[in-house]
């Protein structure tokens, strides 16, 4: 699922949308992006932090919000990879991912790791089907 990271220049506050597919994405974007917070269309979109060309998903160029994504996925498969190929990248660099990398070793659960880390406000998701 792509997921964007923008800035909004309204209310100051960091903003990632993710979208079902990366048709839903450009069909937003035609319509224009709002803040989930303020609903203001001043959104500036924030250039990923690490780029590295890889063939295959490249867990290296994920921002800290999108391997938050991954972790909430609760994929374990998924998330072995992510940290078996950060751990060659610069992500690693990144003291909370390492933190992060180092409490899932520790068989600490994705969740709440999680907790912990999601520092900035999220729009309010509907409640679990279950
Ligand atoms: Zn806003």
């Amino acid at each position: 699922m792509p997921a964007y990271e923008y800035r909004c220049n309204a209310c100051g506050r960091p903003v990632t949308l993710t979208f079902k597919s990366y048709a839903a994405y450009d069909e937003a974007r035609a319509a224009g992006l709002t803040c989930p917070y303020c609903s203001a269309a001043d959104l500036t979109r924030l250039i990923s932090r690490v780029a590295v060309a890889k063939p295959g998903r490249d867990y290296g160029a994920l921002s800290s919000g999108e391997m938050l994504n991954v972790l909430e996925g609760g994929d374990t498969r998924e998330i072995g990879r992510m940290f078996e190929q950060a751990g060659q990248d610069q992500a690693m660099n990144d003291p909370a991912m390492r933190e992060v990398g180092e409490r899932l070793l520790k068989g600490e659960s994705p969740g709440s790791i999680e907790r912990d880390f999601k520092t900035t406000p999220v729009p309010p998701a509907p409640p679990p089907a279950s």
